[in-house]
């Protein structure tokens, strides 16, 4: 990490937003779809994104999940507290809930998902489906309780740091 990151500037939000536009636009012509996103700290981008699903042949390769990987290669952590994305569309669960995960307080977004319906883009139908009961569904949700022959891998984990497995509860 370089001191530049950490020096604050007062940079219009307005202009993060438009540079995720922007890379959503110039992916197009890179064979990608039209997303971008990036990450700011410290009022500075850290990290850039774009849709690479099909170039990469990767599911997850949205471009906020692309940000926020290398916005955590450059501060070399997996929490991103602090952070703000700026993405040029409303961001899919996938990409809310692993940003959330990361710890990140804010996003921003620019077309929401009725503006990108009309050319295949929007994410609101997952949305609505995870609000379903698991039984309604496409993705089958299976649990099968194990039958624990060998370590429990979380009380594995709690004690390979040393922390009583009650600690938790
Ligand atoms: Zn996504």
């Amino acid at each position: 990490m370089t001191t530049t990151l950490v020096t604050p500037t007062s940079v219009a939000p307005d202009v993060f937003l438009q540079e995720a536009i922007d890379l959503a636009v110039t992916n197009i012509s890179e064979g990608g779809r039209p997303f971008g996103a990036v990450v700011v700290k410290y009022g500075r981008v850290i990290s850039r994104g774009v849709n690479e699903i099909n170039l990469s042949n990767d599911p997850t390769a949205h471009a906020e999940m692309q940000a926020v990987r290398a916005a955590s290669q450059v501060l070399q952590s997996p929490l991103l507290e602090g952070c703000t994305v700026y993405a040029s569309g409303h961001p899919c669960p996938m990409c809310l809930a692993a940003m959330r995960m990361a710890g990140i307080s804010e996003v921003t977004y620019a077309f929401t998902n009725r503006e990108a319906e009309p050319y295949g883009l929007s994410t609101a139908a997952i949305y609505e489906e995870l609000g379903m009961t698991t039984s309604l569904r496409h993705l089958r949700l299976v649990h099968v309780p194990p039958e624990i022959t060998g370590q429990h891998p979380y009380e594995a984990w709690a004690n390979a740091r040393g922390i009583p497995a009650t600690a938790f509860s």
